[in-house]
C-alpha cells in the first residue's frame, strides 16, 4: 500500500486503531480521525512507531462540516484520498422496542447510519477525483440479525449493509469497491461500557453465542477491514463479510 492514503473514523480506540495500525503495517499514509482527540494521540503515536505517515483529524461524524472537513484535510495533506474505513460508531442505550426513548434512537441512527453516510458522501466525492478507491464500513453480525434490546444498533446496522450494497452497484464501473465488515463481539471499549466484558456472567453467556468459544480481537477485524481494502480484492464489492466465530452460522 505504498504512496496510497487510508482514512480510519472512531481511530482513537478499539477495532479503530488496530485497522488504522495494520493500514499502517502495510505501508499506506494514514489520516485518523474521532471525537476523542486524546486518545488519537496514542493511535498516532503507534502509527509512527510502525514508520507510517500520520495526520488526525479531531471530526464528529454526525456533523456534515466536520466530515467535509476531515476529507480535505486528508486530500491537503496527502493529495489524494485511496481507502476509508467507516468505523465510528456507539451502541445506544439498552431497552426494548416499545420502551426504548426516542432520542437514544435519533441518536444511534444520526451516528451509525446518517454519520456513516456522510462520510462515504464525500470519501466518494474525493476517490472520484482519482478514477479509484476502496471503501470498507463497519457494520456487525447485528447488520444480519436481531438482538433483543439494541433497536436502534440493530436498525442501523442493518441500514448501514443496504447502504454499503447499493453505493457498491452504483460505483462499481466507476473503480470504486464498496464492501462491509460484519464482526461478532469484539474486545473493546464497547463491550466495557455496554458491561458485557465487565461482569463475569454476561460476557460468558456472550461468548456462549460464538461457536469458537470465545470473543474476538480487534486485530482479526482490522486484518480483514485491511484486505477488502486492498486490490487482493479487486473482484469484490457490495459484500458484508462476516468476522464473527461462527456467530450467525448457528
Ligand atoms: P469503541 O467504542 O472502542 O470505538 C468507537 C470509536 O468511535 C470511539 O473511539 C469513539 O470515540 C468513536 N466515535 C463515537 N461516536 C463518534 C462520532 N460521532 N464521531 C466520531 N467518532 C465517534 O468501539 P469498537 O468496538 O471499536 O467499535 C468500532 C465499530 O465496530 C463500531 O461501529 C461498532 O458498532 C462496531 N462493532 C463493534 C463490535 C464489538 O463487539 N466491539 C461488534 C460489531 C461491530
Amino acid at each position: 500500500m505504498d504512496n496510497k492514503v487510508a482514512l480510519i473514523t472512531g481511530a482513537a480506540t478499539g477495532i479503530g486503531r488496530e485497522t488504522a495500525i495494520a493500514f499502517a503495517r502495510k505501508g499506506a499514509d494514514i489520516v485518523i480521525s474521532d471525537i476523542k482527540g486524546e486518545d488519537l494521540k496514542e493511535t498516532e503515536k503507534k502509527i509512527k512507531e510502525e514508520g507510517a505517515e500520520v495526520l488526525s483529524v479531531k471530526a464528529d461524524i454526525s456533523r456534515e462540516d466536520d466530515v467535509r472537513n476531515m476529507v480535505n484535510e486528508a486530500i491537503e495533506k496527502f493529495g489524494r484520498l485511496d481507502m476509508a474505513c467507516n468505523n465510528a460508531g456507539i451502541g445506544g442505550e439498552s431497552a426494548t422496542s416499545g420502551e426504548y426513548s426516542t432520542a437514544g434512537w435519533d441518536k444511534v441512527l444520526n451516528i451509525n447510519l446518517r454519520g456513516q453516510f456522510l462520510c462515504m458522501k464525500y470519501e466518494i466525492e474525493a476517490m472520484l477525483e482519482n478514477g479509484s478507491g476502496s471503501i470498507v464500513n463497519i457494520s456487525s453480525i447485528l447488520g444480519h440479525v436481531g438482538f433483543a434490546e439494541a433497536p436502534a444498533y440493530v436498525a442501523s446496522k442493518h441500514g448501514l449493509l443496504g447502504l454499503t450494497k447499493t453505493a457498491a452497484i452504483e460505483y462499481a464501473q466507476k473503480g470504486i469497491r464498496i464492501n462491509a465488515v460484519c464482526p461478532g463481539f469484539i474486545e473493546t471499549p464497547m463491550l466495557e461500557d455496554a458491561g458485557i466484558t465487565t461482569d463475569e456472567e454476561t460476557k460468558q453467556y456472550i461468548i456462549s453465542l460464538h461457536p469458537a468459544g470465545r470473543l474476538g480481537k480487534p486485530r482479526e477485524v482490522a486484518d480483514a477491514v485491511v484486505w477488502l481494502a486492498s486490490d487482493e480484492a479487486s473482484f469484490v464489492t457490495g459484500h458484508p463479510l462476516l468476522v464473527d466465530g461462527g456467530y450467525v452460522a448457528r
